[in-house]
């Protein structure tokens, strides 16, 4: 299989390039040692599509394939993984949850302000003691009326203290193993679910990760996504393509790392030469890793029905010369510059007619 990239896809990747190295990279140690949740890049990144890039135009998404996405995640996190992290869990998770099980109304309600980066989403599956074994949460949601009242705290979830609406999974029905888990839209706004300790992590430290907590919070049922008992089983479908992401989001570390090795093996003098003249130090270059998330992404997300792959395979790639949610298409030099510099100006979002 032939996993080179198109011209488009290789425009799109170094616009993404551009942007992180002008928006991004010069306030990344800042971000880091100060674990600084950069809203206002992130609110750019919105502006530019890159929160609905998967997403078709219908929701105000960019209607891009699973290749671009990961290839955008890809060259954010080569400068800053932790806006990477910030980035796909906002699209492969929350958004992907929704898109996935929402019915025409919910998505219409919510993806639109999740494509556009207007409102920012968390998702909740993780609890304190469920990780891996993600089945064993211990959420609940019992039923009151026409309503749902949710107790239990999630850990572990990106993006929860800046998240506008967050999906939450819930345990509806104790006895039933295999359906008895719930997916539940709830905006943050509602009473009873806050964000709770922030986690001091080691890396990524411009990602926000924090419990979310969630006492006595009533949700309608018209919050409810999916069919009922059948969030864990979505949950996993979710999942298929997150994972990608955070491959994709890997590969992007470790391109980080080698660039930056790279060059200053190229500064670095000793013995009165660059240390990258130094056989040892070129084969420790030329054996770094290689990529394997295109692999991935054809491998691991076949065309079933309701994957948010394959969900973003089903609409037809936007030739080039087809408005989209970018600055514009195929981007010119001059426009690739520009959407590096979005920040200074108009949100491109809004001076293009795309959609
Ligand atoms: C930065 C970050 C962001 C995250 N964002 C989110 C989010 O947005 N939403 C969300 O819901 N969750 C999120 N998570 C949680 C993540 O999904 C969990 O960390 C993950 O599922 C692992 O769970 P755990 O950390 O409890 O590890 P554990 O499940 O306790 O695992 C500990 C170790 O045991 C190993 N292990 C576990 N089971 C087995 C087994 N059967 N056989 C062999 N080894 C095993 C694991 O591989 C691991 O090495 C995030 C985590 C991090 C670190």
């Amino acid at each position: 299989m032939d996993f080179s990239l198109t011209d488009d896809q290789k425009q799109i990747k170094e616009m993404v390039r551009e942007f992180a190295e002008s928006e991004i990279k010069p306030h990344v140690m800042e971000w880091d040692e100060a674990q600084t949740f950069p809203l206002d890049t992130v609110k750019k990144l919105g502006e530019l599509g890159m929160l609905g890039a998967i997403f078709p135009e219908q929701y105000g998404g960019a209607g891009l394939s699973y290749v671009d996405y990961v290839n955008i995640i890809e060259e954010l996190a080569v400068v800053d993984s932790g806006v990477a992290l910030t980035v796909a869990a906002h699209n492969s998770l929350c958004s992907g949850h929704i898109y996935l099980a929402g019915n025409d109304e919910q998505k219409k309600q919510w993806m639109p302000k999740l494509t556009t980066g207007e409102w920012i989403g968390a998702w909740g599956l993780t609890e304190p003691a469920s990780g891996s074994d993600a089945s064993g949460l211990r959420t609940t949601a019992v039923r009151d009326g026409d309503d749902w009242v949710l107790n239990g705290t999630k850990n572990f979830i990106t993006n929860a203290t800046y998240a506008d609406i967050s999906v939450v999974l819930a345990i509806t029905d104790r006895d039933d193993k295999k359906h008895g888990i719930t997916a539940f839209a709830v905006e943050m706004e509602r009473p009873g679910i806050r964000p709770g300790k922030k986690e001091n992590k080691l890396g990524m430290r411009a990602s926000d990760t924090a419990e979310l907590v969630l006492e006595d919070c009533r949700v309608p049922s018209a919050n409810v996504l999916g069919e009922i008992g059948y969030g864990f089983i979505d949950a996993m479908k979710v999942l298929d393509g997150g994972r990608i992401s955070i491959g994709a989001l890997s590969v992007g570390i470790a391109r980080g790392a080698f660039e930056a090795a790279r060059d200053y093996a190229k500064q670095r003098q000793a013995f009165g030469r660059p240390i990258a003249d130094f056989q040892a130090i070129q084969f420790m270059l030329a054996t770094w890793p290689r990529r394997s998330t295109p692999r991935a992404c054809s491998a691991t997300a076949p065309p079933r029905s309701k994957t948010p792959a394959s969900a973003s395979r089903r609409h037809p790639r936007w030739p080039s010369s087809t408005p989209r949610r970018w600055p514009c298409a195929p981007p010119s030099a001059a426009c690739r510059s520009s959407a590096a510099t979005a920040s200074s100006r108009t949100s491109p979002r809004r001076s293009t007619t795309a959609t």
